[in-house]
């Protein structure tokens, strides 16, 4: 129990700024010994559950979202693709369950889906579902009846990233608000889908926003079933190139503090784990790391291949998470 009466693993939302702000402050081997603990209470520690992402929709984003190549605001040589065809990405996801898949993210460069798009979206939808894989799609921000026809098409999980404090967001992005995030994550939970909300860490933000952000996460209730926590992917060309690094040691108390508060979500490592050496990932997946993105490419940064993180699951002992 803590000074307030608390269990250390009670799955709860009324996390106070405070009581994040003293586990970030914690010495490194206490905060990872309390992350480790509190993920032995609620997971297998040597099981990793494993996604494939594929861009269904690339490029020429009308958002300015300041780390993203596919803003149509910034020169960074992208190609586009257009809505790709709903057979074609079933076949991908067939190659992806062979590979060891047991999700599928769908995600679309848009600031929201046409309601015509939204079909052929939900035809993906039916066509993944029926091989046995979970769904997932980020497309945007949502209506509520959008989102409830993507539920009615088999939809288990969306992803609509917070990206970072309240506070830093303006810096990132001004053509939409944290409230509309918030309202689209509310849609998404309203319709019954799972959610799936992280950030990106390293965007030349101070601790204090990185408490932040994780203080809005873990006072969602409930908390989202899935949190990916992403390492700035600095694209040339973009706004965000050139931003000074992240303490790598930094990114894994992130990992550990969104463990420890929100004791029964996977949290993803997500975009940036190419750069991370393989002694990173063992770190992260220490603190409680619980899922990665494998095999295709994370929507247009690259991912170290799957028999890089095959050889990593060997090493380490982890056996990829039955669906
Ligand atoms: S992050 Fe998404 S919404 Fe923002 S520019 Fe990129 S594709 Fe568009």
């Amino acid at each position: 129990m803590d000074g307030n009466g608390h269990a250390h693993d009670e799955v709860r939302s009324s996390w106070t700024l405070e009581e994040v702000r003293a586990l970030h402050r914690l010495p490194f081997a206490d905060l990872m010994h309390r992350a480790q603990t509190v993920h032995r209470r609620h997971f297998d520690p040597n099981e990793v559950q494993v996604s494939t992402l594929l861009s269904v929709k690339t490029g020429a984003c009308p958002e300015d979202c300041a780390y993203c190549p596919q803003s149509i605001r910034y020169d960074t040589g992208l190609e586009r693709e257009a809505l790709m065809e709903p057979e074609a990405v079933v076949e991908r996801a067939r190659a992806a369950r062979d590979a060891g898949a047991t999700r599928f993210c769908m995600g679309a460069a848009w600031r929201s889906p046409k309601d015509r798009d939204l079909e052929k979206v939900a035809a993906m939808v039916e066509g993944v579902a029926s091989l046995g894989l979970e769904t997932c799609a980020t497309l945007g921000m949502l209506t509520p009846a959008q989102a409830k026809r993507l539920k009615d098409a088999g939809l288990d999980y969306y992803n609509h990233n917070l990206d970072t404090s309240e506070a830093f967001y303006g810096e990132v992005i001004t053509t939409r608000t944290y409230q509309d995030r918030l309202d689209t994550l509310a849609a998404v939970r309203a319709a019954g889908i799972n959610v799936c909300c992280g950030g990106i860490l390293g965007m030349g933000e101070q601790p204090e926003d990185r408490v932040a952000f994780l203080h809005t996460l873990a006072t969602l209730e409930p908390h989202p079933e899935s949190v990916p926590i992403n390492n700035l992917v600095q694209v040339e060309g973009t706004p965000l190139a050139g931003t000074a690094a992240l303490d790598p040691l930094e990114f894994v108390r992130i990992i550990a503090l969104a463990r420890i508060l929100m004791p029964r979500s996977h949290v993803r490592l997500s975009a940036g784990r190419s750069a991370m050496s393989d002694e990173m990932q063992a770190l992260c997946f220490l603190a409680g790391a619980n899922s990665i993105f494998y095999g295709e490419k994370l929507l247009t940064t690259g991912n170290p291949d799957t028999a890089s993180d095959h050889a990593l699951f060997e090493r380490l002992g982890i056996r990829p998470e039955a669906h």
